[in-house]
């Protein structure tokens, strides 16, 4: 099965969702991530009523998962610029952003305001005994949103592809309209591959100047790593 990398970008809410973001914290001035771990937000959302919550600085947030994809007509899309999720209305303004890199397609999401309305709803002419067929978005499972609260927060996934020509992708989706995501692996380093990035470090420093010995010595391999 083919793999499409995503980003993930989260957005504040007013609804209630499972990912709980401490607005106190600032990501550019401390280390800790302003995401609470799943179970954390579960019992604060068991001790608290949302204005509480509000009070205490913390915030709801959805997920969005994107791609570089081109938006058609109907197609939800992230502006990244503004922050805020739209629907692109018609052929015009899909050729308008056509390449526009500040404007992500969404794939993925546990925002429920985003829909995928059927033909019927979309022409306007809704009759009495007509049958809506609009469907509910591609879904984040809840071992995602559980993955990502838990790790403080994921950029970017893997997500399965189900099939795709030259102009759209077809995400596979489970029988409860997930996504299926696979986790992009952080690369772990050995030893070997720490002291040979080490010594290319120190070289660099000898080669700039900024350093007069210019290699790792054994013994500080030995007393450091
Ligand atoms: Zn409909």
């Amino acid at each position: 099965m083919n793999k499409v990398k995503s980003r993930v970008h989260r957005l504040p809410t007013k609804n209630q969702t499972h990912i709980l973001v401490n607005t106190y914290i600032n990501p550019e001035k401390h280390t800790q991530s302003p995401v609470l771990d799943f179970d954390s937000a579960q019992r604060l959302h068991r001790e608290n009523t949302d204005e509480q919550l509000e009070d205490r600085g913390f915030e709801h947030q959805y997920l969005y998962a994107t791609t570089d994809e081109e938006i058609k007509k109907g197609y939800w899309f992230l502006d990244i610029a503004e922050n805020v999720v739209k629907q692109c209305p018609n052929d015009k303004y899909s050729e308008l952003i056509k390449g526009d890199c500040t404007r992500l397609k969404i794939t993925a999401s546990n925002d429920p305001n985003l829909n995928i309305e059927c033909s019927g709803c979309a022409s306007e002419e809704i009759t009495r005994s007509y049958q809506c067929k609009c469907k509910e978005f591609p879904q984040f499972p809840l071992s995602f949103i559980k993955d990502y609260c838990d790790k403080g927060g994921i950029d970017e996934v893997y997500l399965a592809e189900e099939w795709f020509d030259e102009s759209d992708v077809i995400y596979a989706l489970t029988s409860s309209n997930e996504v299926i995501i696979h986790p992009i692996e952080e690369k772990t380093y050995n030893r070997e591959e720490v002291i040979a990035f080490g010594k290319k470090c120190a070289e660099y420093g000898y080669e700039n100047e900024l350093d007069n010995e210019g290699q790792l010595t054994d013994e500080f391999i030995d007393r450091n790593l």
